[in-house]
């Protein structure tokens, strides 16, 4: 199945000049979605992780499916003041000003290798918050995968330290 085909692409969302990549289209198709976790696993599985982490939203729609396929466990990373224990914050840039990301501080254990999972690599500006907080926690970022990638942004320049692997490019 020609999985890129599946993803809708909207012109002008969120705001004028972004093509938005809507996975909903492929989300909806079952045999769709079978074959996108169990590609993605491929790709995890050469990374050799003991745990999934995934951003809010479309990290989790992704992520926690790839971890059970995986048999690993899944750890979510939240925007601000969702998560109800401790954890460590990671901050970004917003357009104007910034926002910030966090994780259950014991979520991870030191050492533990880490797969982190998102649906999309624009700029690359969330993930490397990601693996701040990954690291912060004291774990090993072992990969990075994305389902999509859109290459003429060059995020993977930001995560050149890193294994990154994708499932579609644009
Ligand atoms: P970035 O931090 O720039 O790599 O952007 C990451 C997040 O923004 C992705 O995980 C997507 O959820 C969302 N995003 C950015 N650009 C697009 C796009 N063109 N279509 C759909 N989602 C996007």
């Amino acid at each position: 199945m020609n999985l890129k085909d599946k993803i809708r692409v909207i012109s002008d969302f969120p705001k004028e000049g972004i093509r938005f990549k809507d996975i909903t289209t492929l989300l909806k198709d079952g045999q769709a979605l079978r074959e996108t976790i169990e590609q993605l696993a491929l790709l995890a599985e050469e990374m050799q992780p003991d745990i999934v982490v995934g951003p809010e939203a479309r990290g989790f729609v992704i992520g926690t499916p790839l971890a059970y396929h995986m048999g690993k466990g899944f750890v979510p990373i939240r925007k601000k003041g969702k998560l109800p224990c401790e954890t460590l914050k990671g901050e970004y840039k917003l357009e104007y000003g910034t926002d910030a990301l966090e994780i259950h501080k014991d979520a991870l254990e030191p050492g533990q290798k880490v797969v982190i999972a998102d649906d999309l690599l624009a700029t690359g500006g969330t993930i490397e918050t990601c693996i701040n907080l990954v690291e912060q926690a004291g774990a090993q970022v072992v990969g990075v995968i994305f389902l999509i990638e859109l290459t003429y942004l060059s995020g993977r320049e930001v995560l050149h330290d890193y294994a990154v692997k994708s499932l579609i490019k644009f």
